[in-house]
């Protein structure tokens, strides 16, 4: 797992972990920032994360249990730096926005220093590379249009399939829907199945099945079924609602079941 990051003015860096102060970073007050774990939770295929936190509020567990990272008790920069040494610092990113922060964010290939909603050590502001309004922010968020890999720029080639990460010019609406089937964040995939079924896109019928057999998510094979069934209706699908009512999966044989009956 590595993410390619372009610096401007500097050769690129290869990136394979990212360390994450806790609190005043991904957390308000103690609270997990819902935008922040949105987008942790799309990075983790691509970046070893691993939260590194002095637990003032004694919610580290509960947070890294969360997010489903590891997580590493640290309270003092010279424990930090120890974590980031360990995982060797020009393969590592780290974000913090506390005066523990300084060392990590000054010895890491990269140091992302945040002002968050509770402010910033102004000597961890000085020691980063970049400074960001929120650790969302920081963390890259373009999906390739081929093979959906997490992409640190919006166009160009990917930085694991080296296909263009931007989509084709011309895309329609229901076009993009389709794509977003295959879509790693699972709510969008469903929303996208949910929306091609309400349209009517008969075009979108053979990728809703495949959606349905690959089976990677029991609530995106529902909602695929579901709008397959909307637009081609029980009978033209009765072989293959036939087979799925046999399905290993109980919520797929219990739609499956539904439609027949
Ligand atoms: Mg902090
Ligand atoms: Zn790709």
């Amino acid at each position: 797992m590595t993410l390619s990051v372009p610096i401007p003015g500097r050769a690129e860096l290869g990136l394979d972990h990212l360390l994450l102060d806790v609190n005043g970073t991904l957390t308000n007050r103690g609270v997990l920032i819902d935008e922040v774990e949105d987008r942790l939770r799309r990075l983790r295929g691509t970046l070893e994360i691993r939260l590194v936190s002095a637990d003032t509020f004694g919610t580290l567990d509960a947070i890294a249990e969360r997010l489903e990272v590891l997580a590493l008790r640290a309270s003092s920069g010279e424990d930090k730096l120890r974590v980031l040494n360990e995982l060797g610092r020009e393969r590592c990113a780290v974000v913090g926005n506390g005066a523990n922060d300084v060392a990590v964010l000054e010895a890491a290939a990269l140091g992302l220093a945040v002002l968050g909603p509770e402010g910033a050590s102004a000597a961890a502001l000085r020691c980063a590379d970049v400074v960001c309004a929120s650790a969302a922010g920081v963390i890259p968020m373009h999906w390739c249009y081929c093979c959906y890999a997490v992409n640190p720029r919006p166009a160009g080639p990917c930085v694991r399939c080296g296909q263009p990460v931007e989509a084709p010019a011309g895309l329609s609406f229901d076009d993009q829907l389709m794509w977003a089937l295959g879509h790693p964040d699972g709510d969008r995939a469903v929303l996208a199945a949910q929306s091609l079924g309400v349209r009517q896109v008969r075009s979108a019928v053979s990728a809703l099945r495949r959606v349905v057999d690959e089976d990677r998510d029991p609530y995106l094979a529902v909602a695929a079924l579901r709008s397959a069934i909307a637009i081609a209706g029980r009978d033209e699908l009765r072989d293959w609602l036939e087979q799925l009512a046999q399905s290993d999966s109980f919520m797929v044989r219990e739609e499956a079941q539904r439609a027949l009956t």
